[in-house]
């Protein structure tokens, strides 16, 4: 099929795909040429008789970011040993342990704007061949380039190069900066615009094709098993409800609004990218792990619809995508064909036009069901009988498909 696939792709459209994979494996070995050997950072070079100013200095984190990881008040002294404090060296040997897991490497940016740039070609550009006669959509967007990507992002942006960074922690440390749990709010800022630009470019390309534990529910998701059960959708209104309203509980808490102890984080306790870490210091961080990873065999991304915070900021992201996909009003019949193929309730949105649909993650599913060829992936910008003002009535439409 995927032969089949290839050999029914226009000469322009092969120089895109070559294009395309020169550019992921070029952007990856800048990624690795530019990324700094790690200094030595073993931990024990810090004891209980130094002080949280003198640790947290050598660790790049504020000395209340110190003082949240020991579970101390962010106002406790900082110039003080810290066997005055009664801290004991295992509980500072623990702290450091995860202040440590947090360090980004630089590598996994380049690794995620290379796969996001691979997938936007694929949509966009090769994932359909040119010409294609609508007779053959089944071959359309084979999953076999997603599926690759998916295990990449999985095995090497989570399990070889760890959890820190990734976009819910880049939501979630802007937030803690600001209460001074990190020395730059600038810093973090710019981490975050970077994914949301990645999510604006492609119609949240990031979370559905370069996040590690989004791949993993989508991998998951995609087994062949249990496929009756997977027609059910959760109501769209209900989750976003509850993902948003959680990412306010979480700041009313962090400023201590709530709760009165500032730089308290509960996604602290939900944070499912510990898994690549195999780091697990709280049993909710495991239950979170397998709750979400056993749902998503029934349910499309639970832990990204339900909990993620970059989830939310993502879907909000998504009103200003540069590229997504598109209905032609024009040709559509209401078939929902496209709405019973997504995983989601993202392509009834886009058939009914809502403003506020549910998350697309860019997966392809609808991109080659539609048999009045309605569906495309692409440029907002791109003149398109998508407009409301050229919307034809329903039963116009319908004898219209029934000429065809
Ligand atoms: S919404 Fe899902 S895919 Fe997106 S950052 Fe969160 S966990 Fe990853
Ligand atoms: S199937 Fe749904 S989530 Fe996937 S690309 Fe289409 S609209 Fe988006």
């Amino acid at each position: 099929m995927v032969y089949t696939y290839l050999a029914k792709l226009s000469p322009r459209q092969k120089i895109w795909l070559i294009v395309s994979v020169a550019a992921v494996l070029l952007i990856s070995a800048l990624g690795i040429l530019r990324e700094p050997g790690r200094p030595d950072e073993a931990g024990n070079q810090f004891t209980i008789s130094m002080s949280i100013q003198e640790i947290a200095a050598k660790l790049d984190v504020t000395g209340k970011g110190l003082a949240r990881e020991l579970a101390l008040s962010l106002e406790t002294p900082k110039k003080k040993p810290l066997s005055e404090l009664g801290i004991s060296q295992e509980q500072l040997d623990h702290a450091v342990e995860h202040v440590l897991s947090h360090r980004s490497t630089g590598l996994k940016y380049y690794l995620f704007a290379a796969i996001v740039l691979f997938g936007l070609v694929y949509l966009t550009r090769f994932g359909r061949p040119d010409n294609a006669n609508i007779s053959e959509r089944k071959l359309w967007y084979p999953r076999i380039p997603y599926i690759i990507c998916l295990l990449a992002t999985v095995l090497v942006c989570g399990f070889v190069l760890g959890k820190s960074p990734n976009p819910m922690e880049g939501t979630v440390k802007v937030f803690k900066s600001m209460v001074g749990l990190y020395p730059s709010v600038i810093e973090k800022l710019l981490a975050l615009i970077f994914f949301v630009v990645l999510a604006v470019i492609g119609n949240k390309l990031i979370c559905g094709w370069a996040c590690p534990f989004g791949a993993l529910q989508e991998l998951i998701y995609s087994l062949p098993i249990l496929r009756k059960m997977k027609q059910w959708k959760t109501p769209f209104w209900l989750t976003n409800t509850i993902r948003g309203g959680l990412f306010c509980v979480v700041l009313l808490f962090l400023f201590g609004i709530v709760g009165g102890r500032k730089g308290f984080v509960i996604y602290h306790y939900l944070n499912p990218f510990n898994l690549f870490n195999l780091d697990f210091d709280h049993w909710l961080i495991l239950v979170t792990v397998v709750v979400s990873l056993t749902l998503a065999f029934l349910t499309y991304r639970p832990f990204c619809h339900l909990i993620c915070p970059f989830g939310f900021v993502s879907w909000i992201a998504e009103r200003i995508s540069l590229t997504r996909v598109k209905i032609d009003h024009e040709k559509c019949t209401d078939c929902g064909l496209c709405i019973k193929a997504c995983p989601t309730q993202a392509a009834k949105g886009r058939v009914l036009d809502k403003l506020f649909a549910a998350d697309c993650f860019s997966c392809a599913r609808c991109l080659n069901v539609c048999p009045q060829d309605a569906i495309r992936y692409g440029s907002v910008f791109s003149k398109t009988s998508c407009d409301k003002s050229q919307k034809q009535p329903a039963s116009e439409k319908g004898s219209a498909s029934n000429n065809q």
